[in-house]
């Protein structure tokens, strides 16, 4: 089997014991097509090699690798949803399939499934994923990653050949397990499940789990639960600013899909906006606008204190609420980092960089009508007003709205203006990942069985990878 010499399994959550998960086993599909392997994320853990028929047999039919989880397990976990505290959640159609090390940087990541089969937390659901929210989630997942965003990574998309009923999707509709690469699942609804039980021993339990295996920089810290919550705190408020400047509207924030590692992941009903409006909601059934683009911050926020208030099991609450009271400065420095990241541009010091940021949101909301939000950052990438001003948005940018923008934008830098000169900034429009385009790419393999829309948006997403140069996945590594 070609395995690489750098695949290392290393399983690590069984560790913690019976209370955190149950055996379970895939369902047995009636078919495996493959629809998407992800060779770049593969050979970050010695998996590119594998044959098409290995692949399928591995995250088709869940033939365990060398050294997996083996059952594999349903996480359990709780969770506030929509702010309401739900105890009967858990990995309802999804397992832990392997844990396995990254080659270049050691991080300890899963393969886990969705769409796998039935758990003992599959509730009245079926266990199942369709092909259109596997899809969705690959999409979402390769714009993310371009966009610089630190998020799970889809790994393998195979249809299954079973016909699936969904209220909010025309039925029956065709079913597929998706597979990924993540760094960690353990969710802030895994601690939140034991407190419930009021067990603060495996409160603790997962503490020490937690920093062994994703922290260890915090081994030996005098109050474990405390420094704990401060870098989740730092790594959650990052990706808060890193959605912010991407764009991105999660659509469930609620604490089950929030990740003790701080990275992204579990893409439902997400958006990207198509220009800037603080008020867009990407799910449907988000009524009230709880976890609209502009209330992101508040709702990891309220998230991270559901965490603290798991983690006041075991430590005094003081240093707990002076770890969530950093959270706003955290996250207004990662989101002046983000932006800076996102335009291409060189700090040039706490101060100004808060002011010309400040300016930067002013534009885009003047600009708000007819500014779409991703041409505004590609427009403007090194900060060069010529190539801006050359292009099809110039004339909003000559609007009163955009002067503050133009005149602090001169003092900046260009970090790395090498990637100027890759043909994707040569182009008029960048690649953008709108509804409207992912409902075509799905028309076109819905109606015609054509998958060639969906290839060449993967390809085209990852020639726009290539010429940001955004930070990389691993570059989020550590703490
Ligand atoms: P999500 O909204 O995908 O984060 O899911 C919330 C919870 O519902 C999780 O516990 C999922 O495992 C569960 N769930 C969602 N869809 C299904 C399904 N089709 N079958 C079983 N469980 C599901
Ligand atoms: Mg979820």
């Amino acid at each position: 089997m070609p395995i690489a010499p750098t695949y290392r399994a290393d399983p690590k959550f069984p560790e913690l014991g019976p209370e955190f998960a149950d055996a379970v086993e895939a369902a047995a599909f009636p078919a495996t097509i493959l629809r998407y392997r992800n060779d770049r994320a593969a050979a970050t853990v010695g998996l590119e090699q594998l044959t098409d028929a290995e692949w399928i047999a591995h995250f088709g039919r869940f033939e365990p690798l060398p050294g997996a989880i083996a059952p594999p397990i349903a996480q359990r976990y709780h969770g506030h949803q929509f702010r309401v505290y739900n105890p009967e959640l858990g990995d309802g159609r999804g397992f832990l399939f392997a844990q396995l090390r990254e080659a270049q940087t050691g991080r300890l990541l899963d393969l886990g499934t969705k769409g796998s089969g039935e758990t003992p937390w599959s509730r009245q659901g079926d266990g199942r994923l369709t092909l259109k929210g596997g899809l969705r989630e690959v999409l979402a997942t390769a714009m993310l990653e371009a966009l610089g965003v630190p998020t799970s990574r889809s790994f393998s998309l195979v249809e299954t050949g079973e016909a699936l009923t969904r209220t909010d999707e025309p039925s029956p509709t065709r079913a597929a397990v998706l597979v990924r690469l993540s760094h960690s699942h353990i969710r802030f609804g895994t601690f939140q499940r034991q407190a419930f039980y009021e067990r603060g021993d495996k409160v603790e339990a997962l503490v020490d789990h937690v920093i062994a295996h994703y922290y260890p920089s915090l081994t030996g810290a005098n109050d474990k639960a405390a420094a704990l919550l401060a870098v989740v705190i730092r790594k959650s408020a990052r990706l808060t600013a890193r959605w912010m400047a991407a764009g991105f509207i999660h659509g469930v924030l609620n604490t089950d899909n929030m990740s003790i590692t701080g990275e992204s992941f579990d893409y439902g009903p997400y958006r990207f906006l198509p220009r800037n409006d603080p008020n867009f909601t990407a799910a449907y059934f988000d009524q009230n606008g709880l976890y609209a683009f502009g209330r992101q911050p508040e709702a990891v926020f309220w998230n991270l204190q559901q965490l603290a208030g798991c983690l006041s099991l075991v430590t005094a609450s003081e240093p707990l609420v002076e770890a969530l009271n950093g959270f706003a400065a955290v996250y207004r420095r990662e989101l002046i980092a983000a932006m800076l990241d996102r335009l291409g541009l060189k700090p040039l010091g706490e101060e100004p960089d808060a002011v010309f940021v400040q300016a930067v949101f002013k534009a885009i909301a003047a600009g708000s009508e007819p500014l779409r939000w991703e041409p505004f950052f590609f427009d403007w990438f090194c900060g060069e007003a010529e190539r801006a001003m050359a292009g099809p948005r110039a004339a909003i940018y000559e609007t009163e709205g955009f002067a503050d923008f133009r005149r602090l934008i001169e003092d900046y830098e260009c970090d790395r203006p090498g990637r100027l000169g890759h043909p994707y900034f040569a182009r008029r429009e960048p690649e953008e990942l709108l509804i409207d385009e992912i409902e075509a790419i799905w028309a076109a393999i819905d109606k015609a069985d054509d998958w060639g829309p969906f290839e060449a948006k993967l390809a085209a997403i990852d020639a726009a990878r290539r010429a940001w140069g955004l930070p990389s996945q691993q570059s989020f590594a550590g703490t």
